[in-house]
Formats: structure tokens, sequence, C-alpha cells
């Protein structure tokens, strides 16, 4: 048997990052920028207010005050998106709303607030602004300004490659005037349940006979990790069936094989019969409690020397899930583009004693935020058939190989299934 730390190595070492794509900035959320992205102009573009108020001149007002108000002359008015083509002379001032650029003379804003604006009513504000304005309160040079290039310099690297591009870094593209951008192209998935007893969802149950469930776990695991699902449907527990099914998902561009099933010692465990003839296979005991059988594997692809991997998931769904999230999560992710490819974990406090194999098992718990920090307690019954285990649960907790006891009220490590907004008190 091996551990789950150097199943994971081998597979990884298989697998690098696909080719970049040119998408829609929308599009890339959520994936990983494949060019460095330097910027060709300041942002602002140029100096402009951060208040609504009046454009002055510092030293103008340097000695404004409630009791000692300036009076200045307002010469223009100014809105975003216009420019103020007069110049602000000593003793005027130009009305001025945020966004909208700082008129020459000009070296800092006081907001309305600091004025006598408010004093009339709104509608004669806007309709006939007033020819002459009180100052209350001094400004500082540059005060209420933004200054050009104060967010984003002309020439400067703004986001590195392999950034994940989150909603700000897709408004920062947006900013700079990219429509599109180069990010590692997603994942074609195929998903190929394995098993004479299973049945299509909508069939009706017969004698001997279960749904095919891991189809759609898997399909619904690999859509959230960023990939694109291809369903083969069921492979019949035949040589043949199962060839043809892989042969279907080479012609659909598959870059990776997900089957569910097969892979343990039962007599119609074909999985690892078939990928030891189509390609190169390898058959692993995984020191992991659930999910202990795991095949991996290189399909021959399509072009001549290409290779497709083939990660052949337990077939109990409990410990698909728990292997998806082990091996299968973290190799869709290093295709993407990822770096970072643990799932998040924290430490929590066991609410009850657990007895473990020996193997590194993974406890489906329920993770709860409380005073002295997060607690974790089971899901009840953990068979590796009962999959409403993992529906119940938010986390699996991690136990090291080899601790076959762990107290009540010692720190486990939990891997968050999801983070951080399924986490309540
Ligand atoms: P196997 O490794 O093929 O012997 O499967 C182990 C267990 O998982 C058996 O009880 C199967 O019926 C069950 N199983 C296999 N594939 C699926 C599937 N696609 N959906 C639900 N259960 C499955
Ligand atoms: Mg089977």
């Amino acid at each position: 048997m091996i551990s789950v730390d150097e199943a994971l190595t081998e597979i990884l070492r298989h697998i690098e990052p696909l080719e970049p794509e040119y998408v829609p900035i929308l599009e890339a959320l959520g994936r990983v920028l494949a060019e460095e992205i330097v910027s060709d102009i300041d942002i602002p573009p140029f100096d402009n207010s951060g208040m609504d108020g009046y454009a002055v001149r510092a030293s103008d007002v340097a000695g404004a005050a409630r009791e000692a108000p300036v009076r200045l002359k307002v010469i223009d008015s100014v809105a975003a998106g216009q420019v103020s083509h007069r110049r602000v002379e000593p003793g005027t001032a130009i009305r001025i709303m945020t966004g909208a650029p700082l008129p020459e003379g000009a070296d800092a804003v006081v907001p309305f607030e600091d004025t006598n604006d408010y004093d009339r009513p709104k509608d004669t504000r806007l309709s006939a602004p007033a020819d002459w304005i009180e100052v209350r309160k001094a400004v500082r040079l540059g005060d209420n300004v933004r200054p050009a290039g104060e967010d984003i310099r002309h020439g400067e690297l703004v986001l590195a490659r392999g950034r994940v591009l989150r909603p700000q870094e897709i408004g920062v593209l947006a900013s700079l005037g990219r429509e599109r951008v180069w990010v590692h192209r997603r994942p074609r998935v195929a998903i190929l349940a394995t098993g004479d007893e299973l049945l299509e969802v909508h069939e009706p149950l017969t004698p001997g006979k279960i749904r095919n469930s891991n189809e759609y776990t898997n399909a619904a695991l690999v859509m959230r990790t960023g990939g694109i699902p291809i369903r083969l449907g069921i492979a019949r527990d035949t040589q043949a069936d199962l060839k043809a099914k892989i042969r279907a998902g080479l012609e659909q561009g598959a870059d990776l094989f997900l089957t569910s099933g097969g892979v343990s010692v039962g007599d119609y465990d074909v999985v690892k019969d078939v990928l030891g003839t189509e390609g190169r296979m390898q058959f692993w005991q995984v020191r992991m409690k659930p999910g202990k059988p795991l095949a991996f594997g290189l399909l021959p692809g399509r072009a001549p020397g290409q290779s497709v991997p083939l990660i052949g998931l337990p077939g109990n769904p409990v410990s698909a899930m728990v292997s998806f999230e082990q091996f299968a999560r973290p190799a869709i992710l290093k295709m993407l583009g990822h770096t970072v490819l643990d799932k998040p974990t924290i430490q929590a406090i066991l609410d009850e004693p657990l007895t473990n194999s020996g193997r590194r098992a993974f406890v489906r718990v329920i993770v709860t935020r409380q005073d002295d920090g997060y607690h974790a307690r089971t899901t009840g019954e953990q068979g590796s058939g009962v999959l409403t285990s993992m529906a119940k649960a938010n986390g699996l907790a991690v136990i090291p190989e080899g601790i076959e006891r762990v107290a009540a009220g010692s720190w486990v490590t939990v891997q968050m299934l999801d983070w951080p907004e399924g986490i309540r008190v």
C-alpha cells in the first residue's frame, strides 16, 4: 500500500497546466492568468476630484474657518465626464463633482459640507449656481484630489502570471481596457460510471439495481472545481463496453478521465484490466479510509506521443467523493494553472472520541464556530456507501496515519468542503 501523499505526487507528476486561451474577461472569472498584465496607462488617467465641492487654490482658503469664511467667485461648474476650460485664478473657484478632472490652477477641493452651498435649496443650486461661495474650512494642497496614477502607474506590472482572477481583478482588467485575457484552458473531464447494477436516474428501481449517483456527484465536483464534465454514462462490467466508452471519451477530446467503481478486487472489476491493455496502468491500494482502492493510468491520446490520464475512483459514493477531493481536484486545479492545490483546512476541537484503523482517515464532520474556536462533531454513520453523511458534512476531519485513537477535546485538522459561508453556530 502507498500513502495518500505518494499517490498524489505520482498523479501530479503526469499532469501539466493546459495551454492558454484568449477569453472575454467575464469568462476568466476564477481562472488562472497566463500572461503578465502591464498597464499602458495611468489610472486614474487625470487628477480628479474625490468629493462633490469646489476646486480651489489651497493658499486662498488657508485661513478659512466657520467664523472667518473666505469668499470666492464661482467661475464655472464641471461634472464627471466634462472638462472645464477655465483656470482657477486667485480668488476664484469652480464647482466640481466627484470624478471630474481638476481644473487648471486648482490644487485642492473643498467639499460642499465646508461651504455655504447647502444653505440654498437644491433646485436653485442646480439651475443657477451661486456667483459667490463661502468657504468655512481650510484645505491643504491636494486635499480631496485623486492624483493621476494613484491606483495604477503607466508601465506597472499590475497582475502577474498565475494570478487567480476574482471579481476585483476582472474590474482591474476592464479599467485597463482589456476585453479579453489569456487564461489556462479548462480541462474536459470525461466521467464514466461502471457497474452492471447501475440504472439511469429516470429508470424505476428493479431488484438488485441502484441508481447511478456517482456520475452526478463527479460531474458536479468537476464543475465546481472549474473543469468541463463530459458525461459518458454507464459502462457495463465488460472489457468491450468499457473500451468503447473510453474511446468515445477520447473522441470528445477528454483531457482527463474519471471513472468510478471497478477498481477493487471483485470478480467484475474490469477497469484495471482494460487500463492494463489499453494504456499504462498503475493500480494502488492507498493507505486511506474511505477510499483504499485507486487506479491511475495513462491512455494513449489522439495525437502521437500524447497521453490522457485516468483516475479510477472507487465505486462507493463516499469513497469516490473523498478520493476526488484528495486526487482528482488537485489534478484538475493543476491543469487549470493553479499552484495552490490543497483543500482549505482549519484546526477544530473534536467533540467526540474517534477510533481509526491506522490508515489516514477522512471523517465526515460538521464544523461550527464557537467562542473558543471551531468545533467538529461527526455526521453519525460513517459507512462508505452512506452518501447522506457527505450531504450533512461541511468538512472532513483528517486523522493522520498510525493514529488509532483520538480523544474528545483534541485538536484535529479539518479539510473544509464548504468554506467559509457554510460555517454557522
Ligand atoms: P465496485 O468498486 O465497482 O465494486 O463498487 C463498490 C460499491 O459502489 C458497490 O456497492 C457499487 O454498487 C457502488 N457503486 C459503484 N458505482 C456506483 C455509482 N455510479 N453510483 C452509485 N453507486 C455505485
Ligand atoms: Mg462495480
